[in-house]
């Protein structure tokens, strides 16, 4: 069992929050980086011998912006290549203004049978100081037309953002739940280095928003979705009817994945590497047979800390002997969980480890605290 993700490097525009690797040039050398893509998946088919494909997903960047050639073109040498189970979750990232009858039929027609639709906020101030491409009102649409067509649907929205009182919060959710889809993904606004949304703050066009107000908006966020059906499956993700990722599932249970494209990130077990953030440096890498990726060989300790890490964050909790199998417990950890537990923050069944909804709250911290260093 294994996935595979695939990075498409290319936007419309720049997001003012966004520091993923993309380009927003690339009418230029388009066919150059599908062309290097697709020898990318030709020269790593070896890597995942005897494995079953479950899961493909293409991210980004915007995977959306690809024409129905381009993606047929990747798709098809994925199959070539890799043993793709019959019934394999196949999710495209894409955004509502990509999003219309035909491009869908296209998706379909490819076998795309997930859709990430990056909806964000149904606020259309927030649309326009975080410089998305698509209007609230063509959000709505997309996604009911999506629906229409028949696609598993996730959305994500954005919570944390400037401005905004719990208000307006509960109001953007309930719209979003209104839409009924499968799945929700909702992340904090993170304010990165170098972006446009960094620049705005520091000169004070925009202000920060505080841990506090933060937590607020998250433990609203988790209440009217858990009244409204959906199960906090992983920190971020909520799911009506187990319509859990299964591509991201499995990255938190360590199972390999290889990813294909710049920025791309693989995993096979016992090392991760990463493909340069660089479109000409990849497709010059991938042509020549040169370098383009490094790689790091995960060591008992790294591996303990990641299941630990990414394991807490879901509802299947962390399990204790696939923890000591890594690397052995040390009486630091042994103290530190009994505090959490006296604190709230961790509880513990049928040896294994779980957040309580105080602790989700300080998920990263817990984590942290409780690492082999
Ligand atoms: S569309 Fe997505 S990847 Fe592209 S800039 Fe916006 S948030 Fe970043």
């Amino acid at each position: 069992m294994a996935g595979i993700y695939v990075h498409i490097p290319f936007c419309k525009q720049k997001c003012s929050y966004c520091d993923f690797h993309f380009s927003t040039t690339f009418t230029a050398y388009r066919q150059k980086m599908i062309d290097a893509i697709k020898t990318e998946i030709d020269l790593r088919k070896a890597e995942l011998d005897n494995q079953i494909i479950e899961t493909v997903y293409f991210g980004g960047g915007t995977p959306s912006l690809l024409t129905f050639n381009e993606l047929s073109e990747i798709t098809k040498s994925l199959h070539q290549n890799y043993d793709i189970s019959d019934e394999f979750e196949f999710t495209l990232e894409a955004n509502p203004d990509d999003i219309n009858p035909e491009q869908l039929k296209n998706w379909k027609n490819v076998g795309v049978n997930r859709l990430s639709i990056g909806l964000q906020s149904f606020l259309q101030d927030d649309l326009d100081w975080m410089n998305r491409a698509h209007t609230a009102e063509e959000s709505v649409k997309a996604v009911e037309q999506a629906k229409t067509a028949g696609f598993s649907l996730t959305v994500d929205l954005i919570y944390g953002l400037p401005n905004r009182s719990l208000q307006e919060w509960t109001s953007n959710i309930k719209k979003l739940v209104a839409l009924r889809p499968e799945h929700i993904s909702a992340y904090c606004l993170t304010v990165e280095k170098k972006t446009a949304l960094h620049q705005m703050i520091k000169k004070g066009k925009l202000p920060l928003v505080g841990e506090e107000d933060q937590a607020n908006q998250f433990e609203l966020l988790v209440d009217v979705l858990a009244s409204s059906g959906y199960e906090q499956y992983e920190i971020s993700n909520f799911a009506r009817n187990q319509a859990f990722s299964k591509h991201n599932a499995n990255y938190w249970r360590n199972v390999n994945y290889i990813g294909i494209g710049p920025s791309a990130h693989s995993f096979d077990g016992g090392s991760r590497r990463w493909n340069v953030a660089n479109n000409q440096l990849y497709i010059k890498g991938v042509n020549r047979g040169e370098d383009y990726f490094e790689t790091e060989i995960l060591t008992p300790k790294d591996q303990f800390n990641e299941l630990l890490l990414t394991g807490l964050r879901t509802k299947w909790g962390v399990d204790l002997n696939a923890l000591k199998f890594k690397h052995c417990t040390t009486k630091e950890f042994e103290k530190q969980v009994e505090q959490f537990k006296n604190d709230g923050l961790l509880y513990e069944t049928s040896n294994s480890l779980f957040l309580t909804d105080k602790g989700k709250l300080q998920a990263d911290y817990v984590a942290a605290m409780l690492f082999i260093e």
